[in-house]
């Protein structure tokens, strides 16, 4: 059992075993691939226009918001741009909570934007000082605050109710990155007074990467209708907002992907939103429980742990990739290390999406072969019966799979 066992690549370029257990993008079931595949419809006839406002109806409750939601044709990044480009003006004041590199990332693009970013660097795996926070709100006046919600590089989940209380009675924009939270982590935008959400397809909606999402409250999109120097084209919020108003996008939106997040919408609900946030968390928590009791601790010490990517620790002596690569050519089993300041001293395993607990247990035997063939001292079998109770404790009923019709959890087809 020594031996090496490669992925080969099949007929339609997937390698032949290949589990796909990365924190984004994630594995698409096999019912949003197939919608995918549906005709094209044309973008601006009532065809298309119940896509759209099914993809709006069926987000708000996962957003818990009211407002109104923006679709684009882009990644991830492209709506954490597009908020800050619509939001400030060349020289404008922002504050970038950073506990993370997804908060790096949101202060590097304020800049490449000419704004004046002010980086409040916090520990990375912590959760936020809302003391520190609110000192610096009373120092200097600020146009809007970036934080992330699910910091995917630390497991750290930030306090949103916290920060939203904080900024509902000032004038400065909440602008939270979600894009690997929603649908996995609680999110209540009107109750919390977040103003912007942004976020991504290819994350806990279960679907593949290239659409962006944004709802703006109301005082966000006061700020946005300000006619500022600052260029915007494709991404002005404003055009897109009087097209909403009209059921559609001002330009060609991706037609099949809104057709699959539709359809993976239609599944979350079917499951129950809470389900669907029970299951994320008795998952992550089983996948958690597995780790430590194989030598891989957590590495997230916030207060608030995430329920779709859990961070773990690599012992001394191993090398984060090298778990990671072994991972790969042994199972086909396709995990991420880090590209950051903390690569090689963690591991880190999507537990977002559509995912089931046979998949947690798979990874548990897969890294206990793994590491024992590193040479890290364990006992085969601790990391999965310590899921295994895990899962039993939290949710002794859960099935083997998501709800899908009958369809096997993370099946390739
Ligand atoms: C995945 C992710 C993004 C977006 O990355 P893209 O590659 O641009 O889609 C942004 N923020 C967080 C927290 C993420 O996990």
């Amino acid at each position: 059992m020594n031996e090496v066992v490669k992925p080969r690549t099949g007929s339609e370029g997937v390698p032949t075993a290949y589990r796909l257990r990365l924190p984004g993008p994630t594995a698409v079931p096999e019912r949003v691939r197939a919608a995918m595949a549906r005709p094209v419809l044309n973008h601006r006839g009532p065809e298309f226009r119940d896509q759209l406002a099914a993809a709006e109806q069926l987000l708000r409750p996962i957003l818990g918001t009211e407002n109104p939601v923006l679709f684009f044709g882009c990644s991830g990044t492209g709506m954490m741009e597009a908020a800050l480009l619509n939001l400030l003006a060349p020289g404008e004041r922002l504050l970038c909570i950073i506990h993370g590199q997804f908060g790096e990332r949101f202060a590097a693009i304020g800049e490449a934007l000419g704004a004046q970013v002010d980086r409040m660097e916090m520990e990375w795996g912590e959760g936020i000082d809302i003391g520190a926070v609110a000192a610096r709100l009373d120092a200097a006046r600020y146009r809007a605050v970036t934080v992330i919600h699910n910091e995917s590089s630390t497991g750290a989940v930030a306090d949103l109710a916290e920060l939203g209380a904080l900024l509902r009675d000032r004038p400065e924009i909440l602008v939270v990155d979600s894009v690997s939270g929603l649908g996995a982590v609680p999110m209540r935008q009107d109750e919390w007074g977040v103003d912007v959400v942004v976020s991504a397809s290819q994350k806990a909606l279960m679907c593949p990467p290239g659409l962006g999402l944004v709802s703006l409250s109301a005082k966000a999109r006061a700020v946005v209708a300000r006619q500022t120097t600052m260029p915007r084209f494709y991404f002005d919020f404003r055009r897109a907002l009087d097209s909403a108003n009209k059921g559609e996008t001002p330009f060609t939106p991706p037609t099949a992907l809104v057709a699959a997040l539709v359809e993976a919408l239609g599944m979350i609900h079917a499951e129950g939103l809470d389900s669907v946030l029970t299951r994320h968390r008795a998952l992550s928590s089983a996948l958690r429980a597995g780790a430590t009791a194989i030598g891989l601790p957590d590495f997230t010490r916030a207060p608030t742990r995430s329920s779709s990517v859990v961070v773990l620790s690599v012992p001394p002596g191993l090398e984060g990739g090298a778990i990671v690569r072994a991972m790969r050519d042994r199972y086909g089993s396709v995990i991420a290390g880090a590209r950051n300041r903390l690569a090689g001293r963690v591991i880190r395993i999507g537990t977002m999406g559509f995912l089931a607990p046979s998949d947690i247990l798979t990874d548990l035997q897969e890294l206990e072969q793994v590491l024992v063939g590193l040479g890290h001292p364990l006992e085969i079998g601790a990391g999965v019966a310590a899921a295994a109770r895990s899962l039993h404790a939290t949710t002794p009923e859960m099935g083997s799979a998501p709800s899908q019709d009958g369809k096997p959890a993370a099946s390739y087809g």
